[in-house]
């Protein structure tokens, strides 16, 4: 019945045309047996090649007999194939100065801590086994030593990131009690971590004390009740307030809590191990100052300025974190074996500032000397010039690059970038053409030029990042 009226609908011409499409067993004698791909991934894209293309003739699209030959639909089947074999994971060339990338990664690991990772996926490790006693150990000992070294702290726990740091401590410490926040820094962060939020996740019932731009510890002090269980102050990380502004500072924080019997929290973002102003980079805090202050407990993330995987690290008072980690929630939000292998080797780097700064690429990236841009620049402007030219115009110049990761939102790192201007295209067709090459390059479009940062191409990317550019305008441009 359905079929009936279905097949009136159709005119003969496209019935003619439905007719002509092959049968999926004969589309794989077509492919042969050759064809270097799992028999079950050849008849997925087989059925799928022949659905749109069922598709494409019901709508009326214009379609000829000899389109649904073996010469036009064999090509087109072993693209998508090729396509479908590739990993889904691929690698990027990052052109756009952005150094803690979050959509690309965030942070890139030092070799010791990938050769840490390789061996601890293919051997078996202590990871919860105590060596001394032969019993079951914790998994935190492998970096909490460390992590107190490093900050002063005197207890220390990692989790899954930083936003599962700021819920497993509010959770754990100030659940149907009351938490004292400043209005100046009720912050959201991509991704769609935002305080409020998060606060109320965890069960804690937010107090939100000042105006935007100015909170002053009259205003924490007036806001204390019998609820209250904990004053936070939350780092702004991706934006600043200026102008008429005024902040409550960390130590009168720490005293009023004191005062008061209140715990005192700062979830710092980034939080940075070294401070980087003799680098020409602003001044903030480190996490071994913000312990000595007296702060009860600190989050921050493991791969913002860090520089290592994706984790949030808490640190503070013994008698605080042995409470966080006995919280049952700990468990769902509990780390894995890469990462913690990645941290403790990224964290024994920072024994010795120096090698830190040239061993950590997030570190190596936001202090690189702008002559060794220059350089880089200059290399690959060199290798493309002559080739593309007189089809597109290749300068390079003075920019900014961005530290990212929401850290440091405001400062811009002098850099040097190669700009294009083509002339056979459109600069956002060239743009997009580069994100979609065999190894996609992701650049910036600034003033209608394309630009190509190139602080966070590493030195050996150089080449490839030219042989990129010349097979895009190899291509001739689509449509
Ligand atoms: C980035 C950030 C977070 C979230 O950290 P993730 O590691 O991305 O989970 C939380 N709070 C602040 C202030 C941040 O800057």
């Amino acid at each position: 019945m359905a079929k009936k009226e279905n097949s009136e609908k159709i005119s003969p011409k496209t019935r003619k045309l439905l007719r002509a499409i092959p049968k999926v067993d004969e589309f794989l004698d077509w492919v042969g047996s050759s064809t270097p791909a799992p028999l079950r991934l050849i008849k997925n894209e087989i059925r799928s090649l022949l659905a749109a293309e069922r598709k494409t003739i019901l709508a009326g699209e214009k379609r000829l007999v000899a389109d649904l030959s073996r010469e036009k639909l064999l090509p087109v089947f072993h693209k998508r194939l090729a396509r479908r074999l590739e990993s889904n994971f691929r690698t990027v060339i990052n052109a756009t100065g952005v150094v803690v990338h979050t959509n690309l990664g965030r942070s890139l690991l030092p070799e010791k801590a990938m050769a840490s990772i390789q061996q601890v996926g293919s051997r078996y490790a202590n990871l919860e086994f105590n060596l001394t006693s032969g019993k079951r150990g914790s998994r935190y000992q492998l970096v909490e030593n460390l992590l107190c070294e490093l900050t002063g702290a005197e207890a220390a726990l990692v989790v899954n990131n930083n936003a599962a740091a700021v819920l497993l401590v509010l959770e754990t410490l100030a659940k149907d009690q009351e938490v004292i926040v400043s209005r100046g820094q009720l912050v959201e962060i991509g991704g769609s971590f935002r305080i409020p939020d998060v606060m109320a996740k965890s069960g804690a019932k937010m107090i939100e004390v000042g105006a935007t731009n100015r909170t002053h510890l009259f205003d924490y002090e007036q806001a204390i009740t019998p609820e209250s269980a904990m004053l936070l102050k939350v780092h702004t990380s991706n934006f600043r307030v200026i102008g008429f502004t005024s902040e409550v500072e960390l130590n009168e924080l720490v005293a009023l809590g004191r005062e008061h019997g209140l715990l005192v929290m700062e979830d710092l973002g980034s939080g940075c191990l070294l401070d980087l102003s003799p680098y020409g980079l602003p001044r903030e805090p480190t996490v071994g100052e913000v312990i000595k202050a007296g702060v009860d407990v600190v989050t921050f993330s493991g791969d913002k300025l860090l520089g290592g995987p994706q984790a949030g690290l808490i640190i503070g008072k013994k008698r605080i974190i042995e409470q966080v980690k006995q919280n049952p929630l700990n468990r769902a939000l509990r780390i894995d074996k890469f990462t913690l292998a990645g941290l403790e080797a990224v964290l024994r780097l920072y024994y010795d500032d120096q090698k830190a700064l040239s061993t950590i690429p997030t570190l190596e990236m936001m202090t690189m000397p702008l002559e060794k841009i220059s350089r880089r620049a200059t290399r690959l402007a060199r290798r493309i010039k002559k080739k593309l030219s007189p089809r597109c115009e290749v300068k390079t110049t003075a920019t900014f690059s961005r530290v990212g990761g929401g850290a440091m939102p405001e400062h811009g790192l002098a850099s040097r970038a190669v700009i294009l201007a083509p002339g056979d295209r459109t600069v956002n067709e060239l743009e997009q053409q580069l994100r979609d090459a065999p190894l996609p390059v992701i650049t910036r479009i600034e003033n209608d030029y394309l630009l190509l940062d190139m602080r966070t191409v590493s030195n050996d990317e150089v080449a490839q990042l030219g042989d990129c550019l010349l097979a895009a305008f190899a291509e001739k441009i689509k449509e």
